[in-house]
């Protein structure tokens, strides 16, 4: 009698937060430069972009801007949010699009003297639109990362306003399909809010959407391999590191309401605050659970 084949379950590997990811003891990713060891079958897009002048750089991510006292962890007052770009235009810094630091947008040339850093946006909440005219009165850009499904809800960016944005030169990014924690997902749920997410955008907007944001920032070996086999050209995280411009995996620092001024304008200098310091602030079961190698994101 024929007994059913067993079918082995998918097991994604979850990268912990470390430098050097490892599956079974050997290393596949290097995070601080994006570089794919032997054995991981996607090549990395390291080698097929070419350099950039800003090698080493940081990438901010901020979430809705609230006009009241920010309640949420992730959440910045409009007043805070302003206060942090208007000290760091005081001093010379410029924000960009990953798309330009990742040179996707033609060669980036930073005028002398001037501090190059990405900004980011998740989750397409309306205040992206207001931040958005503050950003251009600096003369700055930024990468917009919004979720197909949600556009044109209350509390969201309406679809003509995304197409206003990418018309005034900023970024858009993909955050899926729906808000839902990918690496819970099987396998064609993950494909489906991967693909489905680009090709909506890309239909409206009739541009190519170049980066993937993971929601939550949750993320492991399937979901990075499918968005670069569905033609990403890189996967934004949250992980308190400064990124490598083009490469693949994009670490991005959650900026909180807690956060002091000087202390964004200390990470984008490159003076990166200690893990602990930046840490501190979301608890001590996260940082053991840091310690322990659990996931790096889940903000
Ligand atoms: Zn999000």
């Amino acid at each position: 009698m024929n007994t059913p084949r067993q079918v082995q379950a998918e097991q994604p590997v979850l990268y912990s937060s470390e430098t050097i990811a490892k599956e079974n003891g050997r290393v596949v990713f290097n995070l601080q430069t994006g570089v794919r060891h032997r054995g991981f079958r996607v090549k990395s897009a390291v080698s097929e972009i070419k350099p950039v002048p800003c090698r080493r750089c940081v990438v901010l991510l901020y979430h809705r801007l609230t006009p009241g006292p920010a309640r949420q962890r992730y959440e910045v007052s409009w007043v805070q949010a302003r206060r942090h770009w208007q000290e760091l235009a005081h001093r010379g810094a410029g924000a960009r699009s990953l798309r330009t630091l990742w040179g996707l947008a033609g060669p980036h040339k930073p005028q002398p003297g001037q501090l190059c850093f990405a900004l980011s946006f998740d989750d397409g909440s309306d205040s992206d639109f207001q931040a958005a005219q503050w950003l251009s009165d600096l003369g700055w850009r930024a990468t917009f990362f919004v979720n197909a499904s949600q556009l044109g809800k209350p509390g969201y960016l309406a679809w003509s306003q995304v197409r206003e944005l990418a018309a005034a030169g900023f970024e858009i990014g993909s955050h899926g399909v729906d808000h839902v924690a990918l690496t819970r997902l099987l396998r064609t749920q993950l494909e489906f809010q991967i693909l489905a997410s680009k090709h909506r955008l890309e239909d409206y907007l009739g541009e190519k959407i170049v980066f993937f944001a993971a929601p939550f920032g949750a993320w492991h070996s399937l979901l990075l391999e499918t968005v670069e086999q569905y033609g990403y050209h890189g996967l934004a995280i949250s992980r308190p590191t400064p990124a490598m411009s083009g490469a693949f995996l994009i670490p991005r620092y959650g900026i909180r309401r807690n956060m002091r001024t000087q202390q964004v304008v200390q990470l984008v200098q490159g003076g990166r605050l200690r893990v602990q310091e930046y840490v501190r602030g979301r608890g001590m079961h996260i940082w053991r659970s840091w310690r322990q190698g659990a996931c790096a994101g889940n903000w």
